[in-house]
């Protein structure tokens, strides 16, 4: 789950980590009246979206007067804001942020996340922060410098003292950053996030680093144990369809391919989608219908599948443990009947009752096409897909 950096700096302002003072508004009004309150004579107007790349697009703009935040929230409030995060599409903008301006001596970066390998947070840390951390990555990986934080000593202040050295922070800065450093640590732990994104880290009136920007992504696993987070979450910025998808406890991803799978258990989507690419077709999406597919969550599956003008194919693959082959038929069946499917339908069912399963598929009088094992579903899949396309005329993606 993401939040916007205005959530993000409020709760990182809980552990210590400064940042300059800020409004979140959801009209222009609102906006004026918020740097009347804050005072002070530079606001940064800034829209408040789930993706980075504001700056850039547009999205982040300084006024000198009441007048320019007017001017600027007027711009910012409802524009198709596209960032290299956004895809072409872009993103509308339905909040601002209006913050305090400050001048910045010099622009840091700091980072956070989970190194599954090393089974560590990973701090990593730039001289070269800003608009264009990629670039640095890219071209002068060196720059970076990275610490791998022990789990239960956490971000000692040796390490986080070296780290703001290392990133040319001025000495008498040090202290103060190293603090800094250890209240981003102990929030990205607090909070069970995934990635914590402060960039730019701003060095102001020559002696004080403060957080001028703030990305967090929290693990969804541990949601569970942060109701505060979870009531953050802003639905104009997710995806309609994974909405829709979690309300009936689906797994939903939308992917920019043609097949659609309808899978039980994530391991096998994740199979399932590779033997479509190895067999030269695309994935619709991943979902995994979980153990407990009942035929209403089999009929929720594909009514999301078919939202997808893209779809050439669905493709339904399902090892029955727990869940049985022949309940999983009738689920297909029911399913099929009420979205009246108008795309060829591949099934490979495997497990227990299957021949009761297959059965049940092969009396229905749908056009099923069954498959006998993985390989031939992906192969009949992609086929499918390819001569259905050819017939609606639309290009194969
Ligand atoms: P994004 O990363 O999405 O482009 P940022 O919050 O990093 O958005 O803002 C872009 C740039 O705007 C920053 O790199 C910084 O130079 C400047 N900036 C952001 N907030 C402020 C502020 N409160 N005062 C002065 N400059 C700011
Ligand atoms: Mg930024």
């Amino acid at each position: 789950m993401k939040i916007h950096e205005y959530q993000a700096k409020a709760m990182l302002q809980q552990y210590g980590v400064a940042t300059p003072k800020g409004v979140a508004c959801f009209s222009v009004d609102e906006a004026v009246v918020a740097a009347q309150q804050l005072g002070g004579e530079v606001w940064a107007v800034k829209a408040q979206i789930y993706a980075g790349g504001r700056g850039k697009g547009g999205g982040v703009k300084m006024a000198r007067s009441l007048d320019e935040v007017r001017q600027h929230a007027r711009e910012i409030l409802g524009m198709r804001l596209v960032t290299h995060q956004t895809g072409t599409e872009g993103r509308i903008v339905h909040r601002l942020f209006i913050e305090q301006g400050v001048r910045i001596d010099k622009e840091y970066y700091v980072g956070m996340v989970v190194d599954r390998q090393r089974q560590r947070v990973c701090l990593m840390a730039s001289s070269e922060g800003g608009m264009d951390i990629e670039q640095v990555a890219a071209e002068a990986p060196d720059k970076i410098h990275k610490v791998f934080i022990d789990p239960l000593a956490g971000l000692t202040q040796q390490q986080a003292q070296e780290v703001a050295q290392k990133i040319g922070i001025p000495a008498v800065c040090v202290p103060q950053a190293a603090a800094l450093l250890q209240g981003l640590y102990r929030a990205f732990d607090g909070t069970d996030a995934s990635l914590l994104e402060v960039n730019p880290l701003g060095l102001i009136s020559g002696n004080q680093v403060i957080a001028l920007d703030a990305k967090m992504n929290f693990d969804d696993n541990a949601l569970f144990r942060h109701p505060d987070i979870v009531a953050l979450r802003d639905l104009d910025e997710e995806d309609p369809l994974e909405i829709e998808a979690s309300k009936h406890e689906l797994s939903y991803i939308p992917l920019d391919g043609n097949i659609g799978c309808l899978v039980n258990g994530a391991g096998l989507a994740m199979a399932t989608m590779d033997i479509i690419k190895l067999y030269g077709g695309n994935p619709a999406n991943f979902l995994d219908v979980g153990g407990g597919a009942t035929a209403e969550k089999v009929t929720e599956a594909f009514k999301l599948m078919l939202c997808n003008p893209k779809l050439q194919t669905i493709l339904v693959n399902i090892f029955g443990g727990i869940m049985k082959c022949d309940v999983i038929a009738q689920g297909v069946v029911a399913a099929a009947r009420e979205v009246r499917l108008a795309v060829p339908l591949v099934v490979r069912l495997e497990g227990t009752n299957v021949e009761l399963g297959k059965k049940i598929l092969a009396d229905s009088g749908l056009p099923v096409i069954s498959a006998e094992n993985m390989a031939d579903a992906a192969q009949r899949a992609v086929d499918a897909a390819r001569s259905h396309a050819a017939v609606t005329g639309q290009r194969l993606s």
